[in-house]
């Protein structure tokens, strides 16, 4: 397993990190700390000996296609609102 470093981030969901001592793991939202008071132990740990898990690719495929998905919905939406443009200066040019 890797260590924190400085270039260590949390992300959105967070990131679970365990305690080298008891090998407890220990979830945070952000790494703007310098020590962690450890659940599984009770220790004060620096933060840069806490342990991460690389993260792991089966993640960021499962990520890539709720994107596109977003994306198709946004071009759906742009399509309505120029659709219902066009569509309402039809109806006044026919006026
Ligand atoms: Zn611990």
């Amino acid at each position: 397993m890797k260590k924190v470093t400085k270039y260590t981030r949390a992300g959105r969901e967070g990131r679970t990190i365990y305690c080298p001592e008891c090998n407890a793991p220990n979830k945070v939202y952000h790494f703007s700390w310098s020590a962690l008071t450890c659940g599984g132990c009770q220790q004060m740990i620096d933060k840069y000996y806490f342990c991460i898990k690389p993260r792991q690719w089966r993640s960021n495929q499962g990520r890539s296609p709720r994107n596109t998905e977003q994306n198709y919905k946004v071009l759906g939406v742009l399509l309505l609102i120029a659709w219902t443009a066009s569509v309402i200066l039809l109806t006044m040019k026919l006026l």
